[in-house]
């Protein structure tokens, strides 16, 4: 399959990791929006926020129980945002689901 968050996952690409479990892989993004920007990855690939389902929704919830966990270790006592872009109109640009944490600086609501 011809997914580059896999490949990471696979380690075929590098990445700068910060935080993984069982379910989850964190690395820094290629391209920062924030002076701290992680994507949060299940270690499945599933294509969308729109392809969470009951069968697979645990490693939804175990890439939020990561953020809070990172939060805590990179001491982002100011507040971080977690945002996850769904298809074309949502600026999703790698079909494998990811949530985007971004801290560090001011982040200005409602987002481009
Ligand atoms: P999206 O636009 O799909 O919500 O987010 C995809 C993110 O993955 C982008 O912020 C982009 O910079 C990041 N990204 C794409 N390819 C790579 C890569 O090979 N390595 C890393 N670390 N990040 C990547
Ligand atoms: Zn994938």
């Amino acid at each position: 399959m011809d997914c580059i968050f896999c490949k990471i996952l696979e380690g075929e690409i590098p990445s700068k990791k910060v935080y993984e479990d069982d379910f989850v892989l964190g690395f820094y993004d290629i391209e920062p929006q924030a002076p701290v920007h992680i994507v949060l990855i299940p270690k499945v690939h599933i294509e969308s926020p729109e392809d969470i389902n009951s069968e697979n929704s645990l490693y939804a919830a175990r890439i939020f129980e990561a953020a809070a966990k990172i939060a805590k270790q990179l001491e982002l006592k100011k507040g971080y945002r977690l945002c996850a872009n769904c298809k074309q109109e949502g600026g999703q640009t790698v079909n494998h689901l990811h949530v985007h944490m971004l801290a560090g600086r001011n982040l200005s609501w409602p987002p481009g």
